[in-house]
């Protein structure tokens, strides 16, 4: 590809509202530009990583038995109101009428229409089990689009879904995909783990996210130094915050004059109303590590309490339950708190802060136990505080470490949520009509080249891994009115296209630092110059990615580069 009319604008300064490098170098680097909030164009250097890094999840979603499919981005409302997702999903879920008014969604994610497709399509366990997947737009309306593509309102995900008639036989799906995972972001040359998850909105229950680590991660994992304990400790900071705050604190004190809030105040001023999320806090109760899960899709609607150890999940109904639960022997609900060591956030908690204070159930009564020092001997929260680093692993082996992940897949097992709401059936052996068994895997693309970036550059700019990068080498004639540069930069262009290179050819007439400067930030694998010593045959190879260089003789690039 001739650069002199190829589309990739380099900029030199960083643009004002990028915060992180990923965000920063595809805009400098001419990758991508905004269009809108949270919505982007791909340049044609952009557009080559896509296909690059879509060809790699082709490719292993093949492998593993996955069948191409390609599903509508708009999709009736009904079918949303069908599943039960119409509500829950909340503002993020993008809607629009046609012209006669029917209600319409922007797919933000693709259980209802292939639980609808498959349902129609497949009638008998002859055709099970099955994996439909499909790379595609996805639509969602984020709270705070930021850091570009990483979390924008418009991405392209692989989204895949499959089908079995036994548990065992999801279980092996599940299997399937996840390794794929494994394969696809270690062919992506991303340093990553995968972690025990939460299931959010979507449902289900067994679940591992895909997490690049970086520091600009909007996730923490706690993982063990020694095994392959790692679990997201999605910690809920605002909640922490408010519990930690100052007004919290003088709400405290104020416990016996109960106010009332309702939900909706609560959670506008929680910020967690229809923000889709999960918000959990891992900590050891007496050895046991226990997760606490407040649920917020739409409202602050449901908490949850499971030991991390036996994932048994227990919707907690009343102080004592929660007790139980957390093997402690008072009922301690609420946001309880001493210095800024607890933070629980269990059961009636939000209920409480409704009510106005840690303690009130119901309008004018209190829940036993929920003042720290007056309710409790402050030596019983010593053991309650949230997991920390060099905490025993919950497996026995090794220490608790911390780190900050990327989410950039997801993979879930969703058994029969969908298949049941959306009456997805089939007949087995004995003629019995059963409900499919499903599990769903999703791969953010756009956001995995983002962290493939944040993993990979220097000051000077991206450092392509070989197996995404748009083009294989930079051929750059560093002095385009030089006739032997010239001649031999045209002669080695063709050679290396003839020989199935892939070269972006720098023929511009710009000056040398230009070029260097802009090939440093575009950031191929392999760069090679020609200069002076053209007259000579001589050129000179660079390495992006360890700055090595060494001079070769055309004769022998081509077998030098490969
Ligand atoms: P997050 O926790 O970051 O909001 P999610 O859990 O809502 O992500 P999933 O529903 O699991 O996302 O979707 C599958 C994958 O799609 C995610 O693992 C992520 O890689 C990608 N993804 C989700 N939301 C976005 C977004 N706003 N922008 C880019 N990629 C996204
Ligand atoms: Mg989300
Ligand atoms: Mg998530
Ligand atoms: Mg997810």
């Amino acid at each position: 590809m001739r650069q002199r009319t190829y589309l990739t604008p380099t900029l030199r300064d960083i643009p004002a509202d990028a915060e992180i490098k990923s965000h920063q170098l595809m805009l400098r680097a001419g990758f991508i530009r905004q269009t809108a909030s949270g919505i982007y164009s791909y340049l044609p250097l952009g557009k080559k990583v896509l296909r690059k890094v879509e060809a790699i999840i082709r490719d292993e979603m093949d492998s593993a038995g996955g069948q191409e499919v390609f599903l509508p981005a708009i999709q009736p409302a009904e079918l949303w109101e069908e599943s039960g997702r119409l509500g829950d999903y909340g503002p993020e879920l993008m809607r629009l009428k046609d012209r006669h008014g029917r209600d319409f969604v922007l797919g933000a994610t693709h259980e209802e229409v292939i639980t609808t497709l498959v349902r129609d399509e497949v009638q008998t366990y002859k055709k099970l089990p099955i994996n439909l997947y499909q790379i595609q737009t996805k639509y969602r309306d984020e709270r705070r689009p930021r850091f570009g593509v990483l979390r924008s309102r418009e991405f392209i995900m692989k989204d895949a879904y499959s089908f079995d008639t036994s548990q065992e036989g999801l279980d092996k799906s599940y299997q399937a995909m996840y390794q794929a995972y494994q394969n696809i972001f270690s062919r992506c040359q991303l340093d990553f783990r995968a972690v025990e998850a939460d299931s959010g909105a979507i449902g289900g229950t067994d679940t591992h996210e895909f997490m690049v680590l970086s520091d600009i991660g909007e996730d923490t994992i706690a993982y063990s130094d020694q095994s392959g304990f790692a679990a997201n400790v999605e910690i809920a900071p605002v909640v922490c915050d408010y519990i930690k705050s100052d007004e919290a604190i003088k709400e405290r004190e104020l416990v016996d004059t109960p106010n009332t809030r309702t939900i909706a105040e609560l959670s506008e001023f929680l910020q967690v109303k229809a923000e889709s999320t999960i918000k959990s806090l891992l900590f050891i109760v007496n050895e046991d590590p226990v997760l606490v899960l407040v649920r917020g899709d739409h409202e602050v609607n449901e908490i949850k309490v499971r030991n991390a150890f036996n994932k048994a999940t227990v919707e907690l109904a009343s102080p004592e339950e929660t007790a139980k639960v957390l093997n402690c022997e008072t009922g301690f609900i609420g946001p309880v708190g001493v210095s800024d060591k607890v933070t629980i956030i269990a059961d009636k908690a939000v209920e409480a802060i409704v009510n106005g204070i840690c303690g009130a159930n119901e309008k004018d009564k209190h829940f036993r136990n929920v003042n720290p020092g007056r309710d409790f001997e402050v030596s019983r929260f010593e053991d309650l505080r949230l997991i920390q680093e060099g905490d025993p692993s919950p497996d026995g082996q090794g220490t608790i470490k911390f780190a900050m992940g990327i989410e950039v897949g997801h993979v879930f097992k969703l058994g029969t949520k969908y298949s049941e709401a959306l009456g997805a059936k089939y007949l087995d052996e004995n003629g019995k009509s059963q409900t499919m068994i499903m599990g769903c895997y999703g791969i953010g693309v756009t956001r995995t080249i983002a962290a493939i970036i944040e993993q990979n550059h220097d000051e000077n700019g991206i450092v392509w891994p070989v197996s995404v990068a748009p083009f294989d080498l930079h051929l750059i004639a560093i002095n385009v009115k030089d006739e032997d540069q010239k001649k031999l930069s045209e002669d080695l262009y063709e050679t290396l296209v003839k020989e199935r290179f892939e070269v972006l050819y720098d023929d511009r007439p710009e000056r040398a630092g230009v070029k260097f400067k802009d090939s440093d930030l575009i950031g191929l694998p392999v760069r090679v110059a020609v200069g002076k010593k053209a007259s000579e045959g001589i050129v000179e190879v660079k390495l992006r990615k360890t700055g090595e260089m060494l001079e070769v003789h055309v004769s022998e690039l081509v077998e030098k580069l490969t």
